[in-house]
């Protein structure tokens, strides 16, 4: 989606050949060099994105079943961090999480007078969001790019899941609420999917959107060795409170609200999620842990990195 004249190796601090995909302003700088990779960031606009990016071919051997369960996601090693170490065993915090979240969406949509809203996940998963918009009352839908989490849906629910991507999805259908849970950041189109959400909600339709915030404070002090920036398989795009409110209003929405959202962790997952920060440290955590026998205790942390946002559409 970017225009690339020539490849070049990226090395200095701004590089003419490579356009924003936001802006298309030609001053880039690498804000982070990695192993294999550099993140690029527009000296304009502040949009920041991963290169070189994944072919498709890439990203569908990324997301197959192992996605959910990746036995080597605590190793430490950038080639190896995607997916969830065990996506199942996060599910009742997840679904803790998405309750408000989905009373919050139905609220703003209408002052509430709708209590059956269309509803569509957009990255859907396992179907965790869909489940609780289900019980909450909407009438659901997902999309999803992970074949086998498409397979794994369609055994378990008889929620309508399309296959693919976004921007494949059918024109003529419209929704009431939409969400797009950590899924911006993933997609290789990430302006053109939000032109397609506006595109399939209703007037005064509703999307809520999760990602990471690059210029939180916790983000800076991390620098590259934050989580979401290694996810070099995966995360294709960053995006900052900023960046992201721009997109959307520039593409039709009206942001309602913006707030950090925290996360409830185990104790055990979180100590070995702190390995990919700092081995030492996360190995001593671990040990306390065990020690303690705390590992299934649960904690809820807001570290202000990621961003929870409700928009309007306009
Ligand atoms: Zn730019």
């Amino acid at each position: 989606m970017f225009e690339q004249k020539t490849k070049i190796e990226i090395t200095g601090s701004s590089q003419e050949d490579i356009y924003c995909p936001f802006c298309k302003q030609t001053e880039i700088y690498t804000k982070f060099k990695l192993t294999d990779h550099n993140i690029l960031r527009c000296s304009s606009c502040d949009f920041m994105w991963l290169y070189p990016q994944p072919t498709l071919g890439q990203l569908k051997e990324v997301y197959d079943i192992s996605y959910f369960k990746n036995a080597e996601f605590f190793e430490g090693n950038d080639a190896t961090l995607y997916g969830y170490h065990d996506y199942l065993a996060e599910r009742f915090t997840k679904q803790e999480e998405y309750s408000p979240i989905i009373l919050k969406a139905k609220k703003l949509l209408r002052n509430g007078e709708d209590v059956n809203p269309l509803f569509l996940d957009v990255g859907c998963g396992l179907g965790f969001f869909m489940d609780v918009a289900q019980d909450e009352g909407c009438q659901v839908s997902g999309i999803e790019f992970n074949a086998s989490a498409v397979e794994r849906i369609r055994s378990k629910y008889i929620f309508p899941v399309f296959l693919g991507d976004i921007l494949e999805f059918p024109d003529d259908q419209v929704y009431d609420i939409a969400a797009m849970m950590d899924v911006i950041e993933h997609f290789q189109h990430p302006i053109e999917a939000i032109k397609k959400i506006h595109q399939i909600l209703k007037p005064g339709g509703i999307l809520v959107l999760s990602t990471m915030d690059c210029d939180s404070i916790v983000s800076r002090l991390l620098g590259k060795r934050l989580e979401d920036f290694r996810r070099v398989n995966e995360h294709l795009y960053f995006f900052t409170k900023k960046t992201i409110s721009t997109l959307l209003e520039q593409e039709g929405f009206k942001v309602m609200d913006v707030k950090y959202n925290g996360h409830t962790f185990r104790l055990d997952f979180l100590a070995n999620r702190l390995k990919n920060v700092s081995l030492t440290g996360g190995r001593f955590i671990t040990f306390l842990v065990n020690l303690f026998g705390l590992s299934k205790s649960r904690i809820n942390l807001n570290p202000r990195t990621k961003i929870l946002i409700f928009a309007r559409k306009k």
